[in-house]
């Protein structure tokens, strides 16, 4: 394990972040994980091109090009030894007196990175799907560090359970709360468009070639909730999670799946497993 912030490698337990840093005060900052297989990072130019398209989009000047971004993390995976392990990338504007308008002048953004070994899930899982409304904002294609509907939604799916959850957002079916959601159907993959509604998912963009070459045919669609009945396998992408097989779809009184609960009732974080439906 190795921790990095601002230039300096640091135990990642070690209280290096001043309390007025945005990224702290406001989640303003996006970030990047990456899998490291048998000690090399792995689709490392992808990652670097999608955290440099986030920092344009919340308009950070990035601190490094591509090749710094690769020397940096190059040099941490060496630090820490680690071998199959994921770095944790964080880019935030950087440290000022707290104001909604960005800072005027010159401020560094911070750059903070934490190397860990990861444990290689059992290939035999299936997993679990809660679904849920899509209760995130409107550009979740910026990776950006304000995961608080994200982790809820996660949370509520635990709570429930399932292993993750199947966001739909306007009746679509459209990304989990961490991993990217795919479809299996009449001999074809369906997943949701990359438009601002979902990340665009490295392990996503790998998948699509894999499917390329073997010649699998893909839908880059949005697939309706209603249609979930005639879907004949489900799974889920994403940098950690890698290809997780989903067996089965559940639903919960508490988790509408279009938000209709009245504005002052209280969210619905924990639901009790009892209480739900299976449906696919
Ligand atoms: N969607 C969301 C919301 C995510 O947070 C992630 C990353 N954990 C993914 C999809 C998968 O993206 P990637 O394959 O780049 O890890």
């Amino acid at each position: 394990v190795i921790g990095y912030y601002n230039g300096r490698f640091v135990d990642p337990a070690e209280g290096v972040v001043p309390i007025e840093e945005r990224g702290h005060e406001f989640g303003d900052g996006v970030y990047e994980v990456i899998r490291v297989y048998a000690g090399r990072p792995f689709l490392l130019e992808w990652h670097i091109e999608r955290l440099l398209n986030s920092l344009s989009a919340v308009r950070i000047a990035s601190p490094h090009d591509a090749l710094g971004y690769k020397e940096l993390i190059q040099t941490a995976i060496a630090k820490s030894g680690e071998r199959e392990a994921s770095v944790y990338l964080q880019v935030t504007r950087g440290a000022a007196l707290r104001n909604h308008l960005f800072p005027e002048g010159e401020i560094a953004p911070a750059v903070s990175l934490v190397v860990r070994p990861v444990t290689t899930h059992p290939s035999a899982c299936v997993g679990t799907l809660l679904a849920q409304a899509d209760e995130r904002w409107a550009n979740v294609y910026i990776k950006t560090i304000n995961l608080l509907p994200n982790i809820l939604a996660k949370q509520t799916a635990h709570d429930a359970g399932a292993d993750e959850a199947l966001l739909v957002r306007d009746g679509y079916m459209l990304e989990a709360a961490s991993s990217n959601l795919w479809f299996v159907r009449d001999g074809a993959l369906i997943t949701a468009p990359t438009d601002r509604y979902i990340l665009p998912g490295i392990t996503r963009r790998f998948v699509l070639d894999l499917a390329a070459d073997l010649q699998i045919p893909v839908y880059e669609q949005k697939l309706p909730y209603t249609q979930l009945a005639r879907v004949e396998g489900m799974f889920l992408t994403g940098t950690t999670t890698e290809i997780f097989p989903i067996g089965e779809v559940i639903t919960h009184p508490h988790c509408p799946i279009e938000a209709t609960l009245p504005s002052v009732a209280p969210h619905p974080l924990a639901v009790e497993p009892e209480g739900c439906t299976r449906i696919w």
